[in-house]
């Protein structure tokens, strides 16, 4: 059997890590580290998320605000809280939850984030700075993927890492963490990439973030591999008192089956996303106050 990569264990452990800082930081004088949420509309995953960073802001010792919107609020109107919370200094960094309603342009609004409060790593200076040696705020999943794989002491270096999936928002970033910090060989699959399974394969390290239950299957995954599914996708499930489950990207039972460490779902990359956002805040904080 494979080794469970625990990131409930692993967020909790880094979560109890910044609550000591933080009250060393209030021992010194300081104040506690400052994190606004923005969230537009009613998406219930929206705020199933936005519910878990407040819990874990309450865990570590963060002051936080939560600014909720309609859904019709203009983009005009949503750059302008923007530009306040840029502006205003009891605020160390903060996010924008997406998805953002069609009629608001995500790029827009996330470029008009100040890069040194920009704690889900979303803006463009903060993406670059992954191969820069001194990064100030990382994008939020893969930074919790290649934290996930430290803590296990799974080394990267001159591995052979093949990621699915080459968002903005995941596997791009992780692609040049993985070669740049983690000295790994990286090979990024996307939509059009012609006979996944032949790349798959050759992975030591395997990261899946498409968002299609079931794409990777035991016959594509090698022997011993480190699996990564950073998949999450509502599934109906009449058993659940919510009325769905949720699914990653990977056939998990079969898959666990070969995998020397594999990561389930719920319970893996997950909860490493809001420790990552947890860590951003605190590092936004020591920069910003
Ligand atoms: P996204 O923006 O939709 O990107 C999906 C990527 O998968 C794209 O690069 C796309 O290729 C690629 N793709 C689509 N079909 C494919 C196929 N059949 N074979 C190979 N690649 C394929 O999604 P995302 O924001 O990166 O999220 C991906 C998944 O991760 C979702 O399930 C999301 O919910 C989950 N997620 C989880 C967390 C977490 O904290 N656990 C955080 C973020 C995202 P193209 O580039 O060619 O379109």
């Amino acid at each position: 059997m494979p080794t469970l990569l625990d990131g409930r264990k692993i967020s909790s452990d880094i979560k109890a890590e910044i609550k000591l800082k933080v009250e060393k930081m209030k021992d010194a004088g300081q104040r506690a580290p400052h994190l606004a949420i923005i969230i537009v509309g009613d998406d219930g995953a929206s705020h199933t998320y936005v519910d878990g960073k407040i819990k874990a802001c309450k865990a570590v010792g963060f002051d936080y605000t939560l600014m909720q919107f309609a859904a019709t609020i203009s983009e005009e109107k949503l750059l302008k809280h923007v530009d306040q919370l840029n502006s205003d200094s009891d605020i160390d960094g903060f996010i924008v939850q997406l998805p953002l309603p069609e009629h608001i342009s995500v790029e827009r609004v996330t470029e008009s984030i100040s890069p040194d409060k920009d704690v889900d790593g979303f803006v463009n200076q903060n993406f670059g700075s992954i191969i820069s040696d001194s990064p100030l705020l990382m994008p939020a999943t893969p930074f919790g993927v290649m934290e996930l794989l430290k803590r296990y002491e799974i080394d990267t270096k001159g591995k052979d890492c093949v990621i699915v999936g080459a968002s903005r928002l995941v596997g791009a970033p992780l692609a040049l963490m993985m070669s740049h910090t983690g000295h790994a060989t990286v090979t990024l699959c996307h939509k059009y990439t012609k006979d996944l399974s032949s790349h798959t394969q050759k992975a030591d390290i395997l990261v899946v973030a498409v968002g299609k239950p079931n794409l990777i299957t035991r016959e594509m995954v090698k022997e011993g591999a480190v699996v990564i599914d950073v998949g999450t996708t509502r599934v109906a499930d009449a058993t659940k008192k919510t009325g769905f489950k949720l699914s990653g990207d990977v056939d998990f039972e079969n898959v666990s089956k070969i995998a020397s460490y594999i990561t389930p779902v719920p319970g893996g990359v997950g909860p490493m996303t809001i420790a990552s956002l947890m860590i951003n805040t605190l590092r936004a904080a020591r920069h910003n106050q």
